[in-house]
């Protein structure tokens, strides 16, 4: 298989046209066998259902080449169960696992000549969606679905190593309570975008959201969970009914507890108790786990003993054995590793 020349060392976290996606069709009540396309344009009603009302959601997840040469992904049945809820919450047809999973592994060895090799720290970013197609004007979900997979390869998230980085307690809502945040839609997306701008302007990574409701306990930001650490070594993430459930982060808590020997706490925590960790980070497919150094509480800063020169010694150990499951480099548990070539 003759790789791309692409100098996979030096390509950022961006959209590159690849040669193959998958797409299928949903009508009359079912999904049509679907296939290989070349075609990376979409061409649809004005009137489809995903213009007008958004009914869209997606899932993020990864391939790459292990040591000993293989091309896998990273638990893609959980993206699969994931994306059957999602479509539930928005009114759409699920579509079934175990052809998630198979339409997966063809669109990523469709489109081999692009997995970046072992060691280049890029990897093929996969994005499956879903959106409603058919015209919709009064207020109802569509009849007709398409669902796609593209792929894409990224560079390294962090260039150099990942530095801590400063992130803000936001003033915006990213989900209400008995609402969408716990999904994966692109809703939740679009309303994200204003306060992100915003906190990129005032020279801060990320945004913090607290729970809608009363603002006193610990969401997530727009597209990452947090974990933070105590200063006697346990492992503590924030639960909610508004959170997204991050595959990384649950993956996390298995290697904290099996791995580690580390004692997980998957709790409410309140913004209070901020200050008592001792590490903290945010964690999702993109960066695996980006580390915080400071939390601008409007103006107070919480700064994380750790600091701002390097990841805390337990997120880098969680790090460093999270990526080595997923490289091939540690055993994984069993399940974990799905082998795509
Ligand atoms: C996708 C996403 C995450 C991270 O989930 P992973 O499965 O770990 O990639 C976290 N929060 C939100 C809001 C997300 O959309």
């Amino acid at each position: 298989m003759e790789k791309k020349d692409i100098d996979w060392g030096n390509i950022g976290f961006g959209y590159m046209n690849t040669d193959f996606r998958y797409v299928s069709y949903y009508r009359n009540g079912k999904w049509d066998e679907g296939a290989i396309v070349k075609d990376s344009d979409i061409t649809l009603n004005e009137c489809a259902c995903v213009f007008q009302y958004a009914q869209t959601i997606f899932e993020g997840l990864k391939a790459y080449t292990t040591e000993d040469g293989h091309i896998v992904c990273f638990r893609p049945d959980l993206n699969a169960e994931r994306m059957k809820d999602s479509a539930a919450r928005l009114e759409m047809p699920q579509f079934p696992a175990d052809r998630f999973v198979e339409a997966v592994k063809e669109v990523v060895r469709a489109n081999e000549a692009y997995v970046p090799p072992h060691g280049s720290g890029a990897t093929l970013y996969i994005r499956p969606y879903m959106m409603g197609i058919n015209p919709v004007i009064g207020v109802k979900p569509a009849e007709e679905y398409m669902f796609r997979i593209f792929v894409t390869p990224v560079g390294p998230y962090f260039k150099g190593g990942a530095k801590p980085i400063v992130i803000k307690v936001s003033d915006y809502d990213r989900a209400a309570p008995h609402g969408t945040g716990h999904i994966k839609a692109g809703l939740n997306y679009a309303m994200s975008l204003y306060p992100i701008v915003k906190a990129h302007e005032e020279g801060f990574a990320e945004n913090m959201y607290l729970d809608a409701a009363t603002r006193t306990k610990v969401e997530e930001t727009g597209g990452a969970n947090f974990i933070f650490i105590t200063k006697d070594n346990k492992l503590v993430t924030p639960k909610s009914d508004s959170i997204l459930p991050s595959i990384t982060r649950r993956s996390i808590m298995v290697v904290a507890e099996k791995y580690l020997g580390m004692q997980v706490e998957h709790r409410e925590v309140h913004f209070d108790e901020l200050s008592e960790f001792a590490e903290c980070g945010l964690c999702g497919t993109a960066a695996v786990i980006s580390p915080v150094g400071k939390i601008n509480d409007h103006g107070k800063e919480i700064c994380f003993p750790s600091g701002m020169e390097e990841m805390g010694p337990v997120t880098k150990k969680l790090y460093d054995t999270l990526t080595g499951i997923q490289m091939g480099e540690i055993e994984a548990p069993e399940g974990w590793i799905y082998r795509i070539s």
